[in-house]
């Protein structure tokens, strides 16, 4: 219970980095989700890129008040164990220039405010579950399938860290038979998922975009059974309750409904549940934050990683 006034004081806001692969997106928001300042540019070298970021946040954060706390969503593979000194930076990447860039120390250092850190698509499902498409769950799994694949585990409301942090675009699938011949694009794993079901995947295999392939092409067989399996891999290794599919690939919409009965198809009936057996439109499911699920979730962990409100 509080005993003091909730307005006692200017409402307090937060920095939020989306650090993409591709581009980064920053913004200053609240504890509500509301963004009030945003600005996005491409991922260029960790230098500049972060000069960037430290502007925006300089800059907007002054206008709007001072930031009670930073989060920073990263693409990874990112160290997320507070006991490491590598702890909040990035590890081996094929991004070029970026392998051991320091994210999250060097904002705490200037800014002088705690920092949240951790991947992007952790981040993500968190978003989702505060105030998106998760709200009424505990346990969930965000994907997003795009130029890669990756993915946030959300068990008990509490993002899966572990040795590492779930690495689930590079499970390997069972090969479709329409697709036999395809090597697949993963430069550590050649056919994993992310080999045969990213976007390059898609390109490297037709010569096109999913969207540009008729409806007709077996191009979409193909890619909703390889997501598909992944559900079905998610259910029985860590039983999420809602599922979320999103990223460029998942854009086209009539991808969704095509997965859903193949996730059905490999669980083999086995899982007695309605969710998978009368449910299941409501069980793997679109983001609902969108494009903003990063940045938002930025933001979730700014706001967890503030130092709770006066009052
Ligand atoms: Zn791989």
């Amino acid at each position: 219970m509080r005993y003091a006034p909730l307005m006692t004081g200017v409402p307090r806001i937060f920095g939020a980095v989306e650090a993409g692969g591709t581009k980064f997106v920053c913004a200053i928001g609240n504890d509500r989700g509301d963004i009030l300042a945003q600005e996005r540019f491409p991922t260029a070298d960790p230098v500049s890129t972060l000069a960037l970021t430290h502007a925006f946040l300089e800059d907007h954060g002054r206008r709007l008040g001072s930031l009670a706390a930073i989060g920073v969503a990263s693409f990874g593979p990112v160290e997320l164990n507070k006991t490491s000194p590598r702890y909040g930076f990035i590890g081996l990447t094929p991004k070029a220039g970026w392998s051991g860039t320091e994210m999250a120390g060097s904002l705490a250092r200037e800014f002088r405010c705690p920092v949240g850190f951790d991947t992007d698509v952790n981040a993500a499902a968190l978003a989702e579950r505060r105030w998106g498409a998760a709200r009424d769950v505990e346990n969930l799994v965000y994907v997003t399938i795009g130029t890669g694949i990756g993915g946030g585990v959300v068990v008990d409301g509490v993002p899966i860290h572990g040795l590492m942090h779930p690495e689930i675009g590079h499970i390997y699938p069972r090969r479709h038979p329409l697709d036999l011949n395809f090597g697949g694009v993963c430069p550590f794993h050649a056919d994993c998922l992310e080999g045969v079901a990213s976007g390059p995947a898609i390109l490297a295999r037709t010569g096109a975009m999913l969207q540009a392939l008729d409806e007709t092409h077996p191009q979409w067989d193909i890619e909703a059974d390889y997501l598909g399996q992944l559900c079905a891999q998610l259910v029985v290794t860590v039983s999420p309750q809602r599922i979320i599919l999103g990223g460029g690939v998942m854009n086209q919409t009539r991808l969704l409904p095509l997965i859903r009965p193949r996730l059905r198809k490999w669980l083999g009936g086995y899982i007695d549940r309605g969710e998978i057996l009368t449910d299941i439109d409501r069980y793997v499911v679109a983001p609902e934050l969108g494009e903003n699920a990063g940045v938002l979730g930025a933001l979730v962990l700014a706001v967890d990683a503030a130092q709770p409100a006066e009052g």
